[in-house]
């Protein structure tokens, strides 16, 4: 809980204060603990309007997720390979995210909408910005 904590009043600082996310006009949050025992935290955050990050490129300036190098940190590796992934979806084997499809009762889909396309680089569809 030490480490997370640090973590998340560092990253907290980063959107009110440092505002690398554009000027906060609100925020609320929860903290909640999955049954594996890890924090995560819901977050909602309102950037004021001028102030929001309006393109990709910019966004991608900000924001990264990339897979820890599995030889040099193997434990963390296989920790978000485990926990944090969504595992290949198809519909051909039942898994606890497919549900029926509207558009189709017949055939089942992942509430999730997975699997995605991988993109290199932030794509905001036209009206996601508010
Ligand atoms: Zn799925």
């Amino acid at each position: 809980m030490g480490v997370f904590m640090l973590r998340w009043r560092t990253f907290l600082c980063d959107l009110l204060y440092n505002q690398a996310l554009g000027e906060v006009e609100y925020y609320t949050y929860a903290i909640e603990f999955q049954k594996t025992g890890l924090p995560l935290v819901h977050m909602g955050l309102g950037i004021k309007r001028g102030s929001q990050l309006t393109c990709g490129k910019n966004i991608d300036a900000v924001i990264s997720a990339e897979m820890p190098d599995p030889i040099k940190e193997p434990v963390l590796f296989d920790l978000v390979k485990h926990l944090m992934i969504h595992d290949p979806c198809n519909t051909s084997t039942p898994k606890r995210c497919h549900r029926p499809d509207p558009n189709d009762p017949t055939r089942k889909r992942c509430r999730f909408f997975f699997p995605k396309h991988y993109s290199e680089t932030t794509i905001i569809d036209e009206g996601e910005i508010q």
